[in-house]
């Protein structure tokens, strides 16, 4: 069964949604919700994969020191409410209906429930709505703490959702333009790739470590979930959550980012 290349999955980490204290950029949700509603104007089918429920349900709760298992899935229950509000608002200021789905990786290895979840995100779909998909934190640990963080930043959920939905394009939003040659915050010289055909070792030796203090991922999260997508077909790009606008010029095909392109 081939793609829906008019469905795009755009992933949108803690550190593009929270400012430098933890709390919410208002400006950033907002920026998504036009952008992304403008893309829907345009014909897109689109899913959010948004993080930020623990950072700000942290910060809510005033537990920033806090960091056991169990403050972090109470955080994660509060912060998702207030994450929802606000792309409730802010896709609401832009006449869109959105939708909340909560997935643990477990939730994809059942035929059962793959299937009901495939039904929902079409029928949503179908019915022009925008779903937004986090994990369900606060029901399972392994998402948040496993060993490499695989499911647990989101990085690898949007890319399992792509899978799941036939979606044509992957977008992960970073912190940082894209992939480079080196890493930029070390090396002020470092190139941008706009294009990377094969994601092999030595790409991850370019990915270096995690990325910003608040979110759990960094570029090897999001190349592990570029391989997978790539290996279905889904075009893949990484860019800059600060600048939104770019999935304009993505969808139009244009270059912004580093395009890893799907393969078959
Ligand atoms: N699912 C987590 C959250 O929503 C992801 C944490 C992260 O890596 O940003 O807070």
């Amino acid at each position: 069964m081939g793609l829906y290349q008019n469905r795009i999955v755009i992933k949108v980490g803690t550190s593009t949604l929270t400012n430098e204290w933890g709390k919410s950029d208002f400006r950033s949700f907002d920026r998504l919700a036009c952008v992304l509603s403008g893309v829907q104007n345009m014909g897109y089918e689109v899913i959010l994969v948004s993080s930020g429920a623990i950072a700000v349900g942290k910060n809510k709760l005033n537990l920033q020191a806090a960091e056991s298992m169990r403050h972090k899935q109470a955080a994660a229950a509060v912060g998702q409410c207030s994450i929802m509000f606000l792309y409730d608002k802010f896709f609401g200021d832009y006449d869109k209906t959105i939708a909340q789905i909560l997935l643990n990786a477990d939730d994809m290895e059942q035929e059962e429930k793959k299937e009901n979840l495939i039904h929902t995100f079409d029928t949503l779909l179908e019915l022009g709505i925008i779903p937004v998909v986090n994990e369900n934190d606060s029901v399972s640990y392994t998402e948040i703490e496993s060993d490499e963080k695989l499911f647990g930043d989101n990085d690898m959920l949007s890319a399992i959702v792509a899978v799941l939905c036939r979606a044509g394009k992957l977008i992960i939003l970073s912190d940082i333009d894209g992939l480079y040659d080196s890493d930029p915050r070390l090396h002020p010289n470092a190139k941008l790739l706009s294009r990377v055909e094969c994601i092999d070792e030595s790409k991850y030796a370019l990915a270096g470590g995690a990325g910003s203090r608040r979110g759990t991922g960094g570029m090897r999260t999001k190349l592990k979930a570029a391989e997978l997508a790539v290996s279905q077909g889904i075009d893949t790009i990484i860019a800059n959550g600060r600048h939104p606008d770019a999935i304009y010029e993505i969808i139009r095909g244009g270059v912004s980012g580093t395009l890893f392109p799907g393969k078959l």
